[in-house]
């Protein structure tokens, strides 16, 4: 997915002064977004009261929505830098394109995992015959300095380690819980997970104490350490936990973000991440100039035009917020 933003600001971030070392309930409302015509997200990372969790740097929930009669999601070519990319469905279905020619359609709880390295470009579009509902959500992971030039690369994973008990069903999408790891690639130490909990539940999920998490509702209403949750907000949850406990009535479904918090300072700006202005200046003008990123063939359709700089210079600061 792309920020669709037209004159999107610069988002500094990264640095551990945001960092809470020890359990907290902060609940973060997130806020509506327009992507394209047809398209409503909730932005739920950056937020106004935090902008990560580990190296976890984007978070948009979308849908359920009835497509039925609609093209749904359509995101044309756009570049990325710096990150990763996360799909993960509950409905519906995205069929990616790349510059590295990839051509994938993830499907619900399959790992769609695109790792831009130094740059890529890519498409996300439902497929012309789509499934009536299209649920999901879009991450980025922010790569640490040591790896954030690394080779672009796309992985998709249909199997995925699960970890079940007391009621709750959690699907590991990235790193590591409960000694069940991932087969997607990271450069940091993280966790995402998909949580299913059936109506009854009452479980506690084991975690890292180093790690910095955060909750959000794809569906349903639970109760996370006792705070009750619905979709459009992010729970977070500091570090210093060793088990999340975790409670529900009636059938919810949650994602876990987790990770150890990101000491490097980054800069957000439209689909790039950097750690200088004059890095994102260049990103942009090599996009515009259709050098770098590379194309992607196949889509119906124009690439995306980058929005314009903001006019201050782009710095990134000693404190997160
Ligand atoms: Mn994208």
């Amino acid at each position: 997915m792309s920020n669709l933003d037209t004159t999107p600001a610069a988002t500094r971030c990264g640095g551990r002064a945001d960092v809470s070392a020890a359990p907290v309930r902060d609940l973060l409302a997130g806020r509506t977004v327009q992507l394209g015509e047809s398209t409503e997200v909730r932005r739920l990372l950056p937020n106004l009261g935090r902008r990560m969790v580990g190296a976890w740097c984007f978070v948009d929930h979308y849908g359920p929505d009835d497509i039925a009669d609609e093209p749904g999601m359509q995101v044309p070519p756009h570049p990325h830098m710096g990150l990763q990319t996360v799909s993960w469905l509950h409905d519906g279905e995205v069929l990616h394109r790349d510059s590295l020619g990839s051509l994938q359609t993830v499907r619900p709880r399959e790992l769609g995992l695109m790792t831009s390295g130094r740059a890529i470009a890519h498409s996300e579009e439902s497929p012309r015959d789509h499934a009536r509902y299209l649920h999901g959500a879009q991450l980025w992971v922010a790569l640490p300095d040591a790896t954030r030039d690394t080779a672009p690369s796309f992985e998709h994973h249909r199997v995925l380690p699960e970890v079940t008990g007391g009621g709750l069903h959690a699907t590991v999408i990235l790193g590591d819980l409960d000694g069940a790891a991932s087969p997607g690639t990271i450069h940091t130490p993280l966790v995402g997970a998909d949580l299913t909990l059936a109506a009854g539940t009452d479980a506690r999920l084991p975690l890292d104490p180093d790690f910095e998490y955060a909750v959000l509702t794809m569906s349903g209403e639970s109760h996370v350490d006792g705070v009750p949750l619905t979709p459009g907000s992010l729970l977070y949850l500091g570090c210093g936990r060793r088990e999340l406990p975790l409670r529900a009535d009636t059938p919810a479904s949650l994602m876990l973000l987790g990770g150890e918090p990101f000491a490097e300072r980054i800069i957000m700006w439209w689909n790039f991440v950097a750690r200088t202005s004059e890095e994102i200046t260049d990103a942009r003008t090599a996009w515009q100039s259709a050098t770098r990123f590379g194309d992607v063939h196949g889509y119906d359709g124009e690439r995306l035009t980058a929005p314009v700089l903001p006019p201050t210079p782009l710095k990134p600061r000693g404190r997160a917020r």
